[in-house]
């Protein structure tokens, strides 16, 4: 008997072609470098699941939009954006920083209709439809 069966194509949360079409588009968001697929395992009765992962890091990793990585790293070096305020200011609490806005980033982005599990939408937001609720309110 094998612990790990049947690893195919789809294994885990996600979809082995979704994994592999996002990571050749998102970065670790941590330390800006390319991310691979690999099966982490969870633990020994938790079973097994394919993510993103770091080589880099070496940590599991779901990644995001270069762009917003790009415009994190400026807006925390640019703008001494420092979250974690009560650590020694190395290339730890810089990345981590980094991270943090990647995430405000993202989060807003998503919330504002602009970005989805596939990227940066194409097609612009019904931003009258944002007001209609705005109204309700
Ligand atoms: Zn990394």
């Amino acid at each position: 008997m094998s612990i790990i069966s049947g690893y195919g194509r789809k294994f885990g949360n996600y979809d082995h072609d979704q994994l592999v079409e996002r990571s050749k588009r998102v970065v670790c968001k941590q330390c800006g470098g390319s991310l691979t697929t690999a099966l982490i395992v969870y633990d020994i009765y938790g079973g097994a699941g394919e993510e993103l992962y770091c080589p880099h890091c070496q940590k599991q990793e779901f990644g995001v939009e270069k762009e917003i990585y790009d415009l994190a790293e400026y807006y925390v070096e640019n703008f001494q954006f420092n979250y974690f305020y009560d650590m020694e200011e190395n290339d730890a609490n810089l990345q981590l920083n980094i991270s943090k806005v990647c995430d405000m980033i993202s989060w807003v982005m998503k919330n504002i209709d602009l970005l989805d599990e596939n990227g940066f939408k194409e097609n612009q937001p019904d931003y009258k439809y944002y007001l209609r609720k705005r109204r309700k309110r």
